[in-house]
């Protein structure tokens, strides 16, 4: 359910109305829009009277939200979250954002040269992974710390934001300490005490999709970081498992459009880990723009052949330069800017 505050509401008429929720053992969480306040009422609802709140002072009305994932759905909130990063740039907003970088980081050398590279070429924010959750426990699983202390290097040069994943719970504190977006990815999007870990950190978390994850499960995966009280969650379609195997992954644009009629939140795409393949990736980022994402991921590397992790799938720095160029025009055509 939401409760919907009358435009001329006071700050005390809204404290009281979350007073009350939590009288009965619910939660609300205030949801401050444009105009208006609303109060989005989660737990299980059905011990509510649901007249009640409409004669509290201040309330406009109450309405029930049908979605299950009552903080990500449109239904309570009808505007876009917008995620305010430490540069001054956002996620979710006119702009698109990129974020690029190598897979895993191999040294500070590596991590320094690409972030100053795709920062003169655009980028909004750098990726790198020093956890790196690899199928076989044989490869190389990352620098840990050490690749954290690279990454905010990085950072303090170029000014980036830095993004990282985060593997389990115990890392928070840690991963915390140097990132500024955490990353879940596609084999912890159902970690549920990952999500809710990384909800209490209050940082904003890239939450990839399960690579068999429905929507209304990747919704409901968003919803465990938003129940945190963190409502900073930016949604990445990284590709799902299908029959085919040609392509690492099969790309879901569909679900971009699809998302944005559902949710709020802002949805990324990550055409490397979609496709596998480095000769996809300008084609489905340009796609991935075309039907209306707020941003990308993109693995980029100064040598990929020599890249320690998805060399296969990882674009050079001058490759990634003139896809930035090239996204330019599609970006207008839709109404948005890179
Ligand atoms: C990554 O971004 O390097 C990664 C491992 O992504 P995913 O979880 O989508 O496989
Ligand atoms: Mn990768």
């Amino acid at each position: 359910m939401i409760i919907v505050m009358k435009a001329e509401s006071t700050k005390e008429e809204v404290a009281h109305v979350l007073k009350e929720i939590e009288k009965t053992g619910l939660k609300g969480v205030l949801l401050q829009g444009t105009n208006r306040n609303v109060i989005a009422v989660i737990g299980d609802e059905r011990i509510l009277p649901q007249d009640f709140w409409d004669v509290l002072p201040g309330v406009e009305k109450s309405v029930p939200i049908l979605a299950p994932y009552k903080l990500a759905s449109r239904e309570g909130k009808d505007f876009n979250t917008i995620i305010h990063l430490p540069n001054g740039k956002t996620i979710g907003g006119e702009k698109i954002a990129v974020i690029a970088g190598p897979c895993a980081i191999e040294s500070k050398e590596q991590i320094v040269e690409i972030a100053k590279r795709v920062k003169d070429a655009g980028a909004t924010a750098i990726r790198g992974g020093a956890f790196k959750p690899r199928s076989n426990p044989y490869t190389f699983q990352g620098l840990m710390e050490e690749g954290l202390i690279h990454m905010a290097h990085a950072r303090d040069v170029t000014g980036l934001p830095i993004v990282t994943e985060i593997l389990t719970p115990e890392h928070v504190k840690l991963v915390s300490k140097y990132s500024d977006i955490l990353q879940v990815g596609t084999r912890n999007m159902q970690n549920f005490l990952l999500l809710r870990a990384v909800g209490e950190s209050g940082k904003p978390v890239i939450l990839k999709r399960g690579m068999s994850a429905t929507h209304d499960e990747f919704l409901l995966a968003a919803e465990y970081i938003l129940s945190q009280n963190n409502p900073n969650v930016i949604l990445c379609e990284r590709g799902i498992r299908t029959f085919e195997t040609f392509t690492r992954f099969t790309l879901s644009l569909s679900i971009v459009p699809v998302l944005k009629e559902m949710t709020h939140l802002p949805v990324i795409v990550d055409p490397s880990h979609g496709t596998g393949k480095r000769s996809l990736v300008n084609p489905m980022s340009k796609g991935a723009i075309a039907v209306g994402a707020d941003g990308l991921i993109i693995e980029t590397h100064p040598d990929p052949e020599k890249s320690f992790v998805d060399g296969p799938q990882t674009i050079d720095l001058d490759a990634f330069a003139q896809l930035m160029e090239e996204m330019k025009p599609v970006a207008r055509a839709v109404g948005r800017e890179i």
